[in-house]
């Protein structure tokens, strides 16, 4: 009989597939093949009854209760013989698996094929269509980027990821989602200089490189920060640079351990996945926000353009379509343009239609729509705001703009004025659209033109009903 056991058990650790048998009667967990300790991490002597392994095993407690329990008490194996399940390894990783159960005599036994690396694959897959479908809905790249970390931390249990983005202008790393390290690490780390030696991250950033470190403790980069890890409950950081299509630094991902460790393979695969992933989503979105940016706003300027405006300004007069909301259109038209272009050429020209839209932004508030709306023509909608108010902000934009100059090319000094006319919307005036406000600051303005130029006009818009 002994032989006989024997001859089965060697048989079985020549399979590739993990099996375990145990004892109906008892519960014990009898014999474990060689492939099972290769997938689970687990000798027999650590081993004692199949129920409590199942228990331990099992990451969610509702999955064992519902589906998992069922499963292994079901000794008559009257219903389903195999189960997808995930279970959790000696060393505390994850595998997926497919459970296939038969029996024989007093014994059950247990067939474990793993299907992690597929599963990895198509999670991969989901979560890359998932952050494309995030920078195609325009959602913040804060959201995106904690997707992905998400995405990571769930592949991989034990680490705590985190996406630092590179501030090129100051040189320094920011945030970008670190959504499982304590608040007062994220809050000490936001802004660090990239540099050779400032911990893991920050030399990734420098050098471009990935750097390892598989001890923060005894890591000369990581002293300044040593207590603050410590505090953390990090141990190990081991960072890549996200670099873009051509090689720019965009920032760097990072993988956290609790307890010191290298990378194996698997965690060397999951890093490259994650920075590449990092990589395509901060393009992506930035790539977005720049053909938006060159939708809206004007490339000369940054003011918003024509289409930009009236898009923006037909929201502000439906919403307040009904209201007695005060609204108000400035337009403005530089005077004698064609000759400034003329004397000093069309660059500087270009000069002095920045230097209005810069003028316009410090004088309007954030919640004014400003825009280019034509070569010269600029138009402002402000809402909520009383006349007498508005027609002190033109004749502000009118007098700064009549001190300020530009230099042209041969360093002379260009003064420029504009025009202005302003359509308001009258007191009693409930409805009133974009358009007709718009022609009323028209004629306002070709008041001022007419009237000799570099002055404010003022019309009113108003519809009072007739009674017949
Ligand atoms: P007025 O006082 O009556 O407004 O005279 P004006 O010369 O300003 O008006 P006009 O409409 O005759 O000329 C507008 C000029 O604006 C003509 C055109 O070359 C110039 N212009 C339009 N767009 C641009 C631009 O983007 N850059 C430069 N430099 N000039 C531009
Ligand atoms: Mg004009
Ligand atoms: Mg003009």
């Amino acid at each position: 009989m002994e032989s006989i056991h024997n001859n089965i058990n060697d048989v079985l650790n020549t399979t590739p597939i993990a099996v375990a048998y145990s004892s109906i009667s008892s519960g014990h967990i009898e014999y474990i093949n060689e492939a099972f300790t290769n997938l689970f991490g687990y000798r027999l002597e650590d081993l004692s009854d199949i129920k409590s392994w199942y228990v331990n095993a099992t990451p969610e407690k509702d999955h064992y209760h519902n589906v998992i329990g069922p499963f292994i008490d079901n000794t008559n194996l009257s219903s389903a013989r195999d189960i997808k399940s995930n279970l959790i390894c000696k060393d505390g990783s994850i595998k997926h698996v497919n459970i296939y159960i038969s029996k024989l005599n007093d014994k059950k036994i247990w067939y474990f094929t793993d299907f992690t690396d597929h599963w990895v694959a198509e999670e991969r897959l989901r979560a890359r269509s998932n952050m494309l479908e995030m920078v195609a809905k325009s959602s913040a790249l804060k959201d995106i980027l904690s997707t992905i970390v998400n995405q990571i931390e769930q592949e991989n249990t034990q680490s705590i990821c985190s996406i630092l983005l590179f501030d090129k202008e100051q040189g320094c790393l920011r945030v970008g989602s670190a959504p499982n390290l304590p608040n007062f690490y994220n809050e000490a780390i936001d802004g660090v200089q990239a540099g050779p030696k400032v911990g893991s991250c920050g030399a990734a950033a420098y050098s471009k490189k990935r750097v390892i470190v598989a001890d923060i403790a005894s890591h000369e980069n990581w002293q300044p920060f040593a207590q603050l890890a410590k505090e953390a409950g990090i141990a190990a950081c081991w960072s890549d640079p996200i670099l873009s299509s051509t090689g720019e630094l965009l920032g760097t991902f990072a993988i956290y351990k609790r307890y010191p460790s290298t990378p194996s393979e698997k965690d060397f695969d999951l890093i490259n996945f994650a920075s590449r992933l990092a990589s395509i989503a901060i393009e992506s979105f930035r790539a977005k926000e720049e053909l938006e940016q060159r939708a809206y706003f004007d490339f000369l300027t940054g003011l918003s353009n024509r289409g930009h405006f009236f898009d923006k300004g037909e929201e502000i007069f439906k919403s307040t379509a009904i209201e007695k909301t005060p609204l108000a259109i400035i337009m403005l038209d530089i005077d004698d343009f064609k000759k400034i272009n003329d004397i000093y050429g069309h660059k500087t020209g270009d000069q002095v239609l920045k230097k209005l839209a810069d003028i316009s932004e410090q004088i309007l508030s954030k919640r004014d729509i400003a825009a280019r709306i034509g070569g010269e023509e600029f138009a402002f909608l402000l809402a909520h705001q009383d006349i007498d108010h508005v027609l002190s902000i033109a004749e502000q934009l009118r007098h700064h703009i009549e001190k300020s100059m530009v230099l042209s090319s041969e360093n002379e000094r260009v003064f420029f004025t504009v025009s202005i006319g302003v359509a308001s919307k009258g007191k009693d005036t409930h409805y009133c659209t974009l358009g007709e406000l718009l022609n009323k600051a028209d004629k306002a303005l070709y008041q001022s033109k007419k009237t000799g130029k570099n002055k404010v006009s003022h019309e009113v818009y108003t519809n009072t009903p007739s009674l017949f």
